[in-house]
C-alpha cells in the first residue's frame, strides 16, 4: 500500500468496499471512475405525484419519492430471468414499478422503505405501470440525519449514471463525490492541450468534472457536456493520424507495370469504357501502386458500379510489375464468388496453369479450406514459386503453410478484420516489405462514417453507375394486412420461370423456428420453403435448388454454378448469395420476413438480379405490423435504388452507439459521447488539430493525459480494426 500513487490511494478509499464491482464494470482506477460520466440529471424541480402520472403519455420520464408498500417476484415465462413488482405509495395513490432481473437492489427494499426514483410511464393491458425505475436513494443507504434527508429531497441536479452491477446509485454517486474530493492534481491533467481548448473555448477538465458529476444547476450540467465530443473526437483523429503517418513510414514494392502488359491488354479488350469514376479511381490507384508507400485504400461504391473491376485491374498491374495478387474473403462462399467473377471478368486472358500460359496470361486460383489435399498442395506449391498470379481466397491465405514467391498487392473484403499478427503475417508473405492494400466494401459507406470509422484509408468513391441504374421495382408486401398476396408472388416467380428467367428466394435462416407456444406458428427453414415451392402448382415443372452455408462446399459450387447456367429456376437460399453473385437472368428477388434483414443487406440481395437495363422485380415479404419501425425501414427501401441514400437513412436510424460502436471499432472502444452524424463538424475540426499537435509534438510529450485517454478507449481495438500495415 505504501507505494501506491495519490490516485490509486483516492481510488481505493472512495471506492471502498465495492471496489471490486467498480473493476469488474471496468472501472479500475480513478481516471476511469470520474469518466464513468452521468448521462442525465434529475431537476430537483421535476418531481411528480403518482395522481399526476395519470395524464403523462407512454415514454415519459418521471421522478418520484415515494414508499414501498409491497413487493412480488416472479419467473418470466417468455425470458429468462425474474420480474419483480413493487408496489408504491405517496401517501395519496399508489402504482406498481416492474423491476427485471434486479434481485441484488430489489432484495433490500421492505415494506416501508423509502425510494427516490426515476421511471418511464409505460401502460401493461391497460394499467399504468413504471418501467425502467432507477432508484436514486433507498432508505438505510445514508446515515439518518441531515444527509439522508438531503438525499431525498435534493436542492441541486442529481447525475444519473449508467448502471454499474453489483453498485447501488446512491453509493455510487457517494463514491463518485468522494473521489472528486480528494482528487490530486494529477487527476485533473488535461488531454486537451491548452491552445486547442483557448481555440474552441472549451471547459478544462476539472470545472468539466465538476460541471457534470456536481453541478449545482442544471444549466452548469449542460454546460460541462460539451468538451467530451471534442476530447473523443481529439483522440480518435489522434490515432488516425498517427496511423496514418506510421503507414506512411513503412515499405512496399513499387510496382509501376508495364505500358504493354496485361492490363494494356485487358483494357484494349474491354467492351465498354470505364466509367469517369473507375477511371479516377484507377488513376489514383495506379500512382499509389507505383510508389514505394504502401497504399492503404478504401474503394467504395454502390452496388454494380463496379468495384470488381477497379480491384481487378489494379492486380494485373501487381502482375505486370512481376508481383503476385491476393483478395482475401470472409468465407468460402464470397471467396468462391470472387473467384468466379475475376475469372469471367478475365476471360481469355485467364490461364488454367503456368503451362499453359500465353502471352498476357494471368493464372488465377482459388484457395479455401475446403480443397483436397491434393488440390491444396498444388496451389500452394504453385503460389510459392510464383506459377500462381492471382489467388482468391478465406483466412488459409494467412496460415504459415502459405508461402507466396513475391506478394505484392491484397485486397481486402470490408467484412474481414486484420489483427496485429495477421498484418505481420502479410509483411512476412511480402518479404518482409508491406504489401499494397485495397479495402473493397459490399456497400456504400455515407461521407461521415467513412472520415471516421475509416479515417485512416485514403478513399477512392464510385459514383457513377455502369450503364445507368438496374430498373429494380421493388414491392412491399404486408402479410399482416394481405396474407393472400404470397400467392400472387409465387404466380409471378412461376411465370417467368416459364419464360426462363431465374428467381432468388432468400430467407433469413437455415432451419425452421421452434413453434411458437402461444400460437403454435414456427418460421420455415430453406428445406421447408423449398418444399412449399416444389408443391405450388403455379411452379409446377419449375427446377428448385437449395443453397446454405451449411452445406458441403462442393454441394454449395455445384448448386451455384447449375443456377448460373440457368438449370435451377428458383434458388432458395440463404444469405450467402447476398454479395458478388452476377447472374444476369436473374429477374426476381423474393426476400422472406424482409423485415429481419437490415437495410444495406435488402439493398445488397436487391443487386443481385437484373442487368442494368432490363426490368427486374423484388418482393419484400413481411409479417410486421403495418405500424412498426420494421415496417418505416422496408418502405425506405422500396423507395430508392441509391445506396448512398439508404446508407444515410441505416446511420440515422441506427442507435449511435452501433456506429461508432461495435460494428466498425471491433467491439472493444469506448467512444461514448461522439456521434458520427451530429458532430461531423467536430471530428472535422478536430482532423485539423490532431494534425497541428502532432506536427508540434509528435510524440505527445506535451499532453501526456491524451495519451492515456487513446489508451483507454482504443484499449485491446487495435487487432480488430480493419487495416493493413
Ligand atoms: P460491384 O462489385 O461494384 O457491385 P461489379 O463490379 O460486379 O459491381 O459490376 C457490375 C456489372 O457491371 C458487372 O457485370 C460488370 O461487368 C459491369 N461493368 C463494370 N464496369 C462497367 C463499365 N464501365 N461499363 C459497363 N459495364 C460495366
Ligand atoms: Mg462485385
Amino acid at each position: 500500500m505504501s507505494d501506491a500513487t495519490p490516485e490509486e490511494q483516492v481510488f481505493a478509499e472512495a471506492a471502498g468496499r465495492s471496489r471490486k464491482a467498480l473493476v469488474t464494470a471496468g472501472i479500475r482506477d480513478l481516471d476511469g471512475l470520474l469518466r464513468h460520466l452521468p448521462h442525465r440529471w434529475i431537476d430537483p424541480g421535476t418531481f411528480t405525484d403518482i395522481r399526476g402520472l395519470e395524464q403523462l403519455p407512454d415514454g415519459e420520464d418521471v421522478v418520484l419519492h415515494v414508499t414501498v408498500v409491497d413487493i412480488s417476484s416472479r419467473r418470466m415465462q417468455n425470458r429468462k430471468g425474474q420480474l419483480t413488482t413493487v408496489t408504491v405509495t405517496d401517501n395519496d395513490r399508489t402504482t406498481d414499478a416492474v423491476f427485471f432481473n434486479q434481485q441484488w437492489l430489489v432484495k433490500s427494499f421492505e415494506a416501508g422503505s423509502r425510494l427516490l426514483m426515476t421511471a418511464r410511464i409505460q401502460h401493461y393491458r391497460g394499467r399504468l405501470q413504471l418501467g425502467n425505475p432507477t432508484v436514486l436513494t433507498a432508505d438505510g443507504e445514508v446515515a439518518k440525519g441531515t444527509e439522508a434527508e438531503q438525499a431525498f429531497a435534493p436542492t441541486a441536479p442529481v447525475p444519473v449514471y449508467r448502471f454499474v452491477k453489483g453498485v447501488k446509485a446512491a453509493a455510487f454517486r457517494r463514491i463518485i463525490r468522494a473521489a472528486l474530493d480528494a482528487a490530486p492534481a494529477s487527476a485533473y491533467e488535461d488531454p486537451i492541450p491548452d491552445f486547442l481548448r483557448e481555440k474552441h473555448g472549451i471547459q478544462d477538465l476539472r470545472t468539466a468534472y465538476w460541471g457534470m458529476h456536481r453541478p449545482r444547476t442544471m444549466e452548469e450540467a449542460g454546460n460541462a457536456t460539451q468538451r467530451w465530443r471534442y476530447e473523443e473526437a481529439l483522440a480518435l483523429q489522434t490515432v488516425l493520424h498517427q496511423r496514418r503517418r506510421e503507414h506512411a513510414a513503412l515499405h512496399a514494392a513499387a510496382l509501376p507495370g508495364r505500358s504493354d502488359g496485361t492490363l494494356a491488354a485487358f483494357d484494349a479488350a474491354l467492351p465498354f469504357a470505364l466509367t469517369p469514376s473507375q477511371q479516377q479511381a484507377g488513376e489514383e490507384i495506379e500512382k499509389e501502386l507505383a510508389g514505394a508507400v504502401p497504399m492503404n485504400r478504401l474503394l467504395q461504391g454502390d452496388v454494380g458500379s463496379g468495384k470488381t473491376l477497379v480491384a481487378l485491374r489494379a492486380m494485373l498491374q501487381t502482375v505486370d510489375s512481376g508481383a503476385q495478387a491476393a483478395l482475401l474473403a470472409p468465407t468460402e462462399v464470397l471467396a468462391a464468388q470472387h473467384f468466379r467473377s475475376f475469372a469471367q471478368a478475365l476471360g481469355d486472358f485467364a490461364a488454367e496453369s503456368a503451362l499453359l500460359r500465353q502471352e498476357n496470361g494471368v493464372v488465377i486460383a482459388l484457395l479455401t479450406g475446403s480443397l483436397s489435399t491434393q488440390e491444396r498442395r498444388r496451389t500452394l506449391l504453385d503460389l510459392s514459386i510464383g506459377d500462381v498470379d492471382i489467388v482468391v481466397g478465406t483466412h488459409a491465405l494467412l496460415s504459415d503453410t502459405t508461402i507466396f514467391h513475391d506478394l505484392g498487392m491484397v485486397v481486402v473484403d470490408e467484412q474481414h478484420r486484420f489483427g496485429v499478427e495477421q498484418r505481420e503475417a502479410l509483411r512476412q508473405k511480402a518479404g518482409g516489405r508491406t504489401p499494397h492494400t485495397l479495402v473493397m466494401t459490399a456497400t456504400p459507406i455515407p461521407r461521415t462514417a467513412a472520415m471516421t470509422v475509416f479515417g485512416d484509408l485514403d478513399v477512392s468513391t464510385l459514383t457513377h453507375m455502369p450503364t445507368g441504374r438496374k430498373q429494380i421495382t421493388t414491392h412491399l408486401v404486408s402479410l399482416a394486412q394481405h396474407p393472400h398476396w404470397v400467392d400472387r408472388v409465387l404466380e409471378v416467380v412461376g411465370e417467368h420461370a416459364d419464360r426462363g428467367q431465374q428467381s432468388f428466394v432468400v430467407l433469413p435462416r437455415i432451419e425452421a423456428t421452434a413453434p411458437d407456444p402461444e400460437t403454435g406458428a414456427a418460421r420455415p427453414g430453406v428445406e421447408d420453403v423449398a418444399q412449399i415451392l416444389r408443391e405450388t402448382p403455379a411452379l409446377a415443372g419449375a427446377h428448385i435448388g437449395v443453397l446454405h452455408g451449411q452445406l458441403p462446399a462442393d454441394e454449395k459450387d455445384d448448386t451455384m454454378r447449375s443456377f448460373a447456367a440457368g438449370q435451377i429456376d428458383v434458388l432458395v437460399s440463404t444469405t450467402v448469395i447476398e454479395v458478388g453473385i452476377d447472374v444476369p437472368n436473374a429477374r426476381v428477388m423474393v426476400i422472406l420476413d424482409a423485415d429481419r434483414f437490415g437495410v444495406a443487406q435488402l439493398h445488397q440481395l436487391r443487386g443481385r438480379v437484373g442487368r442494368a437495363g432490363d426490368e427486374s422485380l423484388c418482393f419484400l415479404l413481411t409479417q410486421a405490423d403495418p405500424e412498426s419501425e420494421a415496417m418505416e425501414r422496408l418502405t425506405t427501401v422500396a423507395g430508392t435504388l441509391d445506396g448512398f441514400a439508404l446508407a444515410e437513412y441505416d446511420i440515422r436510424s441506427r442507435r449511435e452507439g452501433d456506429v461508432l460502436g461495435r460494428a466498425q471499432w471491433g467491439g472493444r472502444s469506448s467512444l461514448r459521447h461522439l456521434s458520427v452524424l451530429r458532430d461531423e463538424e467536430i471530428i472535422r475540426g478536430a482532423k485539423a488539430d490532431a494534425a497541428q499537435l502532432l506536427e508540434q509534438d509528435p510524440a505527445l510529450r506535451s499532453v501526456p493525459a491524451l495519451t492515456r485517454l487513446i489508451a483507454l478507449i482504443f484499449a485491446d481495438t487495435d487487432e480488430d480494426l480493419i487495416e493493413a500495415g
